[in-house]
């Protein structure tokens, strides 16, 4: 469709180019003589002129030669010159600057730039769009890919899910197996987990172990800027797979294109919800034994469209779950075997320090160690190579000549110090592992870094309680040693604020407010402006919800406070070897603890 655009410049040219012919043909034929002004008044003394028009710098008119008309003009001249060139019997004739040329550009440059710019915008549209010639034509073919190298050995820590995939990888190797006994293949897998857990990677593998072509889109590709495209385009992708079959179609992040009908903003969504519709209609009308399995990701299975979610089409759901200790060790594996890693490293005790990562995580936490090695020039990716990406990726970057002036840093390191002693104060809380005062990212000045012994599902209230004392451990610690209190604390008041709802409003962990689930807002709006929150309790009970989290924010403080003031002396001695040591351990804190 490239060729449909290139003519459009030649067109033009050739156009004007004729137009031109024409009008000078015209003009020879039929065109007025013209004749020198001398000429013109030697006519009108031999009184042969039988009308004139004057206008500011020509004549025109009739004139009678030998009893036949004939039309003349001529250039005006000045006429006191006229008068004596006459005299003189001078030919003289009027001349107008010729504006033929300056006209020609006048109007073709503008043209010539607006032919550009149209042409211009036509190719940038036709990179997105394949153009207006060829709407609706899908652009799937670009999305097939054949060769897969991906196994499902390139996946790691999601058992469960393997399992679950591999009928559906059988089914695709012999088809014929299941559909002579009768069997029922499921018609749509929707993977679900949070963002980064392999979910695409999961797909692939079933595509590249089944060795079956693999067609996939994503949710937001089907969202096009015509009204009609998207759905064009779901029509044409089953088209395509079903002549491939047996193959997968996979649309990962289905949550962009199956968002529920008919609630949320206005504008845009008449598309998506077209489209929506179509894909629906396909996954009726297709027959599974043709051999197509259709494959769909996403993070937010709550807000698809229920239909989707019916029997008959993605029936079949698989939780693709952040991975567990074992299977953090197991994905390392999977990426350590891409870089050159030391002999040395401990696999079991990086999956230790890295609880709630998933696979993405872990993949580039071993880019991160492979890169730090490069930079200090070893030949193998070391242990505290990855000690340290794992904090960068904690933490974000060290900056480590961020300046900070004296008396910052001293509230900083009593904060810290502040957050890890209510922490080693209380059972119950992860242990500390680090508290450091080299100021990372953008935000955080300093940070103490608890690590989580296990994996952990449950918590406990008592144990939430402790979670939040030591949230304002470190805003508690600035009122005791200073008395003042800082901006510093704000990111771990909005955390303890959201643990202290989330057990009033969620957990049924308020006595007064009771074992209720108070945490169902639905987002309303006229048109999606002005989108308000609206809860399904009373005001009365709004006021005792917030009455209840301050009172929880308040009591863990004071707690806090009383934790700190009876060890004040370890409080300052901690932040002292803090100040010092720029960054110090966890049982180096509690070594203080013992000796006094
Ligand atoms: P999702 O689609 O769930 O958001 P991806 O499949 O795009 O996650 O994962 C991104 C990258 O993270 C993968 O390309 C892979 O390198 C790594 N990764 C994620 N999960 C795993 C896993 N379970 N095993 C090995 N690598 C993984
Ligand atoms: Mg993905
Ligand atoms: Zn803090």
């Amino acid at each position: 469709m490239e060729k449909h655009h290139k003519f459009s410049i030649w067109y033009v040219l050739i156009g004007i180019w004729v137009v031109l012919i024409i009008q000078n043909y015209i003009a020879s034929t039929y065109a007025v003589q013209t004749i020198p002004y001398s000429q013109f008044l030697n006519y009108l003394k031999a009184n042969q002129v039988v009308e004139i028009a004057i206008s500011e710098n020509q004549i025109q008119g009739k004139m009678k030669i030998d009893s036949e008309e004939k039309k003349f003009k001529t250039v005006r001249v000045d006429p006191e010159l006229s008068k004596m060139l006459e005299q003189y019997h001078v030919i003289f004739k009027g001349q107008i600057e010729s504006t033929f040329l300056r006209d020609i550009f006048s109007w073709i440059f503008p043209l010539i730039i607006f032919v550009g710019i149209w042409y211009f915008l036509m190719k940038r549209m036709s990179g997105q769009q394949a153009g207006f010639m060829t709407l609706g034509k899908n652009k799937a073919r670009i999305y097939m890919e054949n060769e897969l190298n991906v196994t499902f050995d390139d996946v790691a820590g999601v058992d469960e899910a393997k399992q679950e995939l591999v009928e559906v990888i059988d089914f695709l190797k012999t088809p014929d197996k299941f559909t002579d006994l009768g069997g029922k293949i499921p018609k749509g897998i929707l993977l679900v987990g949070p963002p980064g857990t392999g979910k695409t990677l999961l797909a692939r593998a079933v595509a590249g172990e089944s060795g079956v072509p693999f067609f996939s889109l994503s949710g937001s590709e089907f969202v096009e800027m015509f009204v009609g495209l998207g759905a064009a385009r779901v029509r044409d992708l089953f088209v395509q797979a079903k002549q491939k079959a047996p193959c997968i179609i996979f649309i990962d992040e289905l949550d962009a294109l199956g968002k529920a009908r008919g609630v949320g903003g206005m504008g845009g969504h008449d598309e998506r919800e077209q489209t929506l519709n179509q894909l629906l209609v396909e996954m009726d009308g297709f027959d599974p034994k043709v051999g197509v399995i259709l494959m769909a990701a996403t993070n937010r299975p709550e807000i698809l469209d229920p239909a989707l979610l019916r029997p008959g089409r993605f029936d079949r759901h698989v939780l693709v779950d952040r991975p567990d200790k074992i299977g953090r060790m197991e994905i390392l594996k999977v990426h350590l075997k891409q870089v050159k890693a030391a002999d040395t490293i401990n696999i079991e005790r990086l999956a230790e320090m890295t609880p709630g990562m998933v696979g993405a995580d872990l993949a580039n936490l071993v880019n991160e160690a492979a890169l730090l090695a490069v930079r200090r020039n070893q030949k193998e990716v070391g242990m505290p190579d990855f000690e340290e990406a794992v904090e960068r990726i904690i933490a974000g970057l060290e900056k480590k000549n961020r300046l900070i002036n004296i008396k910052e840093r001293e509230i900083v390191a009593h904060h810290e110090i502040g957050h890890a002693l209510v922490a080693l104060s209380l059972p119950g809380t992860d242990p500390v592992q680090k508290i450091s005062i080299i100021p990372r990212g953008i935000a955080a000045l300093g940070y103490t870094m608890q690590v989580p012994t296990e994996d952990r599902f449950l918590m406990k209230k008592s144990e939430l309680l402790n979670r939040i004392a030591t949230l304002l451990g470190g805003r508690a610690a600035e009122e005791i040693i200073f008395g003042d209190i800082s901006t510093g604390a704000h990111n771990d008041l909005s955390r303890a604020t959201d643990t202290a709802k989330s057990m009033v409003k969620e957990y049924g962990m308020s006595s007064k407010v009771g074992q209720v689930y108070f945490a169902h807002e639905k987002r309303l709006g006229l048109l999606g402006i002005g989108a308000v929150e609206s809860h399904d309790y009373s005001e009365a009970t709004a006021e005792m919800i917030d009455r209840e989290i301050q009172e929880i924010i308040a009591n863990e403080y004071s707690r806090a406070l009383e934790i700190l003031k009876s060890r004040e002396d370890i409080l300052k001695k901690g932040a002292q070897l803090l100040l010092e040591k720029e960054k110090i351990e966890g049982n180096e804190l509690q070594a203080l603890m013992h000796d006094s």
